[in-house]
């Protein structure tokens, strides 16, 4: 009677919401963006040359994925507080349900609503 295409848990675990995931990953997204902006602004009013500006862009956009990569390559559980890795890899971000993760401590399978390419909020 599952017909929403959702994955289900492994047997014995649990399927439970973790609301503040988004909010936390959306403030990470937002304040590793902040140098990138500020960045822009001081290029533009200092009218600093296309080729710096494309230049620093770049790599601040990569900078701010791999610190977004690195804040959230783990998370800590809501339940019990341990730190689970987030199974990126994987693409469950990609499948309907969202970026999920599991603490096996509490078998519980924690789904974010995090999802990647696509309007899922
Ligand atoms: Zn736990």
């Amino acid at each position: 009677m599952n017909d929403d295409g959702e994955p289900r848990p492994p047997s014995g675990y649990q399927l439970r919401e973790d609301s503040s995931f988004g909010r936390r990953f959306i403030l990470t997204l937002f304040l590793a963006s902040l140098p990138l902006m500020v960045f822009l602004v001081v290029a533009v009013l200092a009218g600093w040359p296309m080729a710096v500006l494309i230049g620093g862009l770049v790599a601040l956009s990569a900078l701010e994925l791999v610190a977004v990569a690195m804040a959230f390559r783990t998370t800590r559980c809501p339940q019990c507080g341990m730190r689970v890795p987030v199974p990126w890899r994987d693409g469950t971000q990609f499948q309907p349900g969202g970026l999920r993760y599991t603490c096996d401590a509490c078998r519980i399978v924690w789904v974010t609503r995090v999802e990647g390419g696509g309007s899922g909020v």
